[in-house]
């Protein structure tokens, strides 16, 4: 079959390192013919030594070694692309894939990684999984393609995939946005670094990197500074340069829902990266605010930096005192998550006139619901989501775009 498959014309064969170690040397002996590509499939994620070690078995095996490993979130791919910069300095060829989705992005950035080859199917027709189709994978790898993403753990409640790649149609740009599941243990400068060496342009970051990607930028605009969170990310002359439009998403947010501030009693309900960006606003417009989170430690620093009051997490549900607007800045309600089903306590939202839930997924989250069922005004994030994500878009790309396709886009992805 391999004396057909060299007679037949192809450019390559693509074998099995373990398996067809003969056939591979049988072709590499031969003169003329299909090059070799010597193939190693892992079949669960594997540290970098054990990828470098198989890639050189390939390299010295055929004309091109490839790699492909599962991986189950998306610090296992830049590692693949980390690996990727320190072989291409040797100028050999080779392939690195990260396999499913969180893999994608070794495909979508596979020349930005000098991967010598790139696999793509026809529409509807996976070979493997997280390939792209043969046109995407064209248009995103064509010049003024834009790449952006999403990093956050978890990330599978986000709809800023398809929000954010109805900008960049609604600009008539091409490019591709892709969620990036980076557990906060695994979230670093030289991470970020990497995603923008191998062609990322932009990146969002959401639950719970917004403090660790404050500290992992080299210049930090007015927003970053005034909040210690930064979720808009981009290079600027090889610097990382970190923003934070949470800010104008709450301001938009409140603006749109008629939510007065001037001297407003505020209930804020946790302390991380968003409730610093709302704790900003209000504090801004004027707003008396007390901040409820379950780490006191993270309550107090954040009530110091916004001149806030604290009261106990654990008493939230006896609050007989009545506040203005309550807003949940923690992912209680989060569709997907452990807290999908749970809901702030009854009593706080019953003793607030209206209720913000920062969280958009699902469209009405539990607190929302309790909220009306006490007569209560209450929002969800979405509007935020689009407003953070429509500056964002305008940071990266220098362009505006169409904020109704953004929504709508959202909107069809929340649809039950
Ligand atoms: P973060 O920095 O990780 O902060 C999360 C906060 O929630 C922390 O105070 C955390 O407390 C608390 N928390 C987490 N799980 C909790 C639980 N089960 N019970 C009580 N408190 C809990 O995350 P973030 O970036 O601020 O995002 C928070 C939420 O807001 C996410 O759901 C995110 O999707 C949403 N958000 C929405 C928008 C929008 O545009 N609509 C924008 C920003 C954020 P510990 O410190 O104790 O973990």
């Amino acid at each position: 079959m391999l004396e057909a498959v060299a007679d037949s014309g192809f450019e390559y064969v693509d074998l099995e390192l373990a398996r067809d170690a003969a056939l591979l040397e049988e072709l590499g002996s031969s003169r003329g013919g299909p090059r070799a590509i010597a193939s190693y499939h892992f079949s669960r994620p594997a540290t970098k030594a054990l990828v470098r070690q198989r890639l050189e078995k390939g390299l010295a095996s055929g004309a091109i070694a490839k790699v492909a490993m599962p991986c189950e979130n998306a610090a296992q791919s830049v590692m693949l692309a980390e690996l990727a910069g320190e072989v291409s300095v040797s100028r050999r060829s080779f392939v690195l894939i990260g396999m499913g989705a969180q893999g994608q992005l070794t495909r979508v950035c596979a020349s930005g990684m000098r991967s010598e080859l790139v696999y793509a199917c026809l529409p509807g027709n996976e070979a493997a999984p997280g390939q792209l189709d043969v046109r995407t994978q064209v248009n995103i790898s064509k010049p003024g393609s834009v790449i952006l993403g999403l990093i956050g753990h978890p990330v599978s409640h986000s709809v800023s995939k398809p929000m954010q790649e109805a900008a960049l149609r609604s600009v008539g740009l091409t490019g591709i946005y892709l969620p990036l599941d980076i557990p906060p243990e695994r979230f670093n400068r030289r991470l970020v670094a990497t995603l923008f060496n191998i062609g990322f342009q932009g990146l969002n970051v959401t639950i719970p990197n917004k403090q660790r990607a404050y500290r992992s930028c080299d210049i930090r605009n007015p927003s970053a500074e005034a909040t210690a969170a930064v979720n808009t990310i981009h290079m600027r002359r090889g610097k990382i340069v970190g923003e934070n439009t949470d800010l104008k998403g709450f301001n938009q947010l409140i603006t749109l829902k008629k939510v007065q501030l001037k001297n407003a009693r505020i209930l804020v309900v946790g302390a991380g990266g968003a409730a610093r960006a709302v704790c900003k606003v209000c504090n801004d417009g004027g707003a008396e605010i007390v901040i409820s989170a379950r780490r006191a430690k993270a309550a107090s620093d954040l009530s110091k930096a916004c001149g806030a009051s604290r009261t106990p997490y654990s008493s939230l549900g006896a609050i007989q005192s009545m506040f203005d607007v309550m807003v949940n800045t923690t992912p209680i309600g989060t569709k997907g998550t452990k807290v999908e089903l749970s809901s702030l306590p009854e009593e706080a939202i019953k003793h607030s006139r209206v209720f913000i839930d920062l969280v958009y997924n699902p469209s009405t989250t539990p607190s929302m619901a309790a909220a009306r069922k006490h007569g209560r005004a209450a929002h969800g994030g979405l509007e935020m989501l689009v407003r953070q994500g429509e500056e964002a878009f305008r940071i990266w790309t220098d362009k505006t775009p169409d904020v109704s396709k953004m929504r709508r886009a959202a909107r069809k992805a929340l649809e039950p």
